[in-house]
């Protein structure tokens, strides 16, 4: 057990050398999170000795955990600190959440399937992951009751940008979400300003599908 765990120790000092501080992440809240979160807890026992490898991961239900790199690179672009109340849409297997947890003050998240919203819950109290707050909802109205938000991480696609999740943006907030068809999308972010929105395209990306009302039909 304790060989395991400085196995995926080494694993991660080098997926966090080779895959992010290489390829210009350069933040240290980001590099620190991503040291400290065990990746491999956050897919089936089958897979852990990918889960530090350059690409995303099956995690059951047709969904994906994401790669490495666009995780470092979100959280990088979304800038939050200590203070920050954070949203994300797509919880996933929770590390994106997880992430973004080891930084801001706290993180609200909202999956659409139980199976994953369950599993992914009990991993959070298992890691004692106490300022992450899960929801069994479709994300793309957002998270109302707890508005607004400093930032908005959506890591599924949509067809567009969520007008509610713009909306639950405090002035200054920013929103990151990956818009496009189903096969590519260029990852935008929205920043709110006093008078309306400054919009912003970070590069293209691949994610699953966003669905719900303001997203995906299906
Ligand atoms: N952040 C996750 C990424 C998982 S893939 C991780 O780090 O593992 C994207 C997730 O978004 C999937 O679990 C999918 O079910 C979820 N999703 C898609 N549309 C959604 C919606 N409208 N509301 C909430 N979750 C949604």
């Amino acid at each position: 057990m304790q060989n395991r765990e400085a196995k995926y120790k080494r694993l991660r000092e080098e997926m966090v050398f080779r895959q992010l501080e290489m390829r210009g992440i350069s933040d240290p809240l980001v590099l620190d999170a991503m040291r400290s979160v065990p990746r491999h807890l956050f897919v089936s026992e089958a897979l852990m000795d990918q889960a530090y490898g350059d690409y995303p991961l099956p995690i059951g239900e047709q969904q994906t955990i994401s790669q490495p790199l666009i995780v470092a690179e979100m959280t990088q672009a979304i800038g939050i600190g200590p203070d920050d109340r954070v949203l994300e849409i797509g919880t996933g297997s929770g590390y994106q959440a997880a992430i973004l947890s080891r930084i801001a003050f706290r993180v609200y998240t909202v999956e659409r399937i139980y199976s994953l919203y369950a599993r992914t819950r009990k991993l959070f109290d298992q890691l004692q992951y106490y300022n992450i707050v899960t929801r069994y909802s479709d994300g793309t109205s957002g998270w109302k009751e707890e508005s607004p938000y400093d930032a908005i991480v959506v890591t599924a696609g949509g067809p567009e940008v969520p007008e509610p999740l713009v909306k639950q943006l405090a002035v200054g907030g920013k929103l990151i979400i990956p818009v496009g068809d189903k096969y590519t999308q260029e990852l935008i972010k929205v920043t709110r300003t006093e008078t309306g929105v400054k919009r912003e395209s970070l590069g293209s990306c691949r994610f699953v599908k966003l669905i719900g009302e303001h997203g995906w039909k299906e």
